[in-house]
């Protein structure tokens, strides 16, 4: 709570009341932390990699006598946190263009041609771990006035995760339905799943449930933040059911 209180005078200068305004900043505060936490958060993560970048170049440097297998180790590794600094980058870039709501990019979509293009990009990294990936929509004529890259990036994030945490031999399903009101999709997949009490704190920026595990396998914490906000510039939501070891499904909802 802040309080401002503003004394009255009169012309000799002597008290005579006083006026308090009592604001409640809570919700200021907040947004104020999550801000700060967010740049700690984002430098934290920028800096890993680039150390390790930095480490392995100077190793490099001062040692001429590495030999060639282990000079190539290190330039791979180089070069994938590279990639990975480069991710993350793209996707804080994405995320403060979503926030900064400049979703003016407004176009006929067609859901399902939409779909496909992802389909296309991600079917050989569910082919390469022999996830059987198939698709089904109610009717392939759906359109929405709508962000056509919007929707790409919730196709994109939340198939990127389902053929990622899924084990190989899994199965990932998309599902398109619509109704009068809304849109619904839904992506489901048999993997890990997700622990109860983490469902909540999946969507927050940088979090994950498995920081080791979700490094590893190439993320960057920030796929979800990005869908749940494009989920929320569309006004529409976004559901999570998941049973640890059996599967998760995600089910956004877009009003038409
Ligand atoms: P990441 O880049 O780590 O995948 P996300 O924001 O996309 O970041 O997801 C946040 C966390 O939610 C992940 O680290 C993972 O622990 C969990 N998660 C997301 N999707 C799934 C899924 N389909 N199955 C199991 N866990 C998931």
């Amino acid at each position: 709570i802040k309080v401002d209180p503003i004394l009255l005078k009169n012309s000799e200068n002597v008290i005579i009341g006083s006026i308090i305004n009592i604001e409640d900043v809570t919700e200021t505060v907040m947004a104020e932390k999550i801000r700060s936490d967010f740049v700690a958060n984002v430098t934290h993560e920028l800096k890993t990699p680039l150390t390790s970048i930095n480490g392995f170049i100077e190793t490099l440097k001062n040692n001429n006598e590495i030999d060639i297998e282990t000079r190539n180790k290190f330039l791979d590794i180089i070069n994938a946190e590279s990639n990975r600094l480069r991710r993350l980058i793209d996707d804080i870039l994405l995320l403060s263009f979503i926030e900064n709501n400049r979703n003016d990019k407004y176009e006929e979509v067609n859901l399902f041609l939409a779909f496909k293009e992802v389909f296309d990009l991600t079917f050989n990294l569910a082919r390469n771990k022999n996830i059987e990936y198939t698709y089904s929509f109610s009717n392939k004529d759906i359109y929405l006035n709508t962000n056509k890259d919007y929707i790409k990036q919730i196709f994109l994030n939340l198939i990127d995760n389902a053929i990622k945490y899924t084990p190989e031999n899994g199965s990932v399903r998309v599902l398109v339905d619509d109704d009068n009101k809304n849109i619904k999709i839904s992506v489901k997949d048999t993997g890990i799943g997700i622990p109860n009490e983490e469902i909540s704190r999946i969507f927050e920026r940088f979090y994950r449930v498995d920081k080791a595990r979700s490094r590893k396998i190439g993320g960057t914490g920030l796929g979800l933040a990005i869908v749940k906000h494009i989920v929320i510039s569309l006004n529409g939501n976004i559901e999570v059911k998941s049973k640890l070891n059996e599967g998760t499904e995600f089910i956004v909802f877009i009003p038409k």
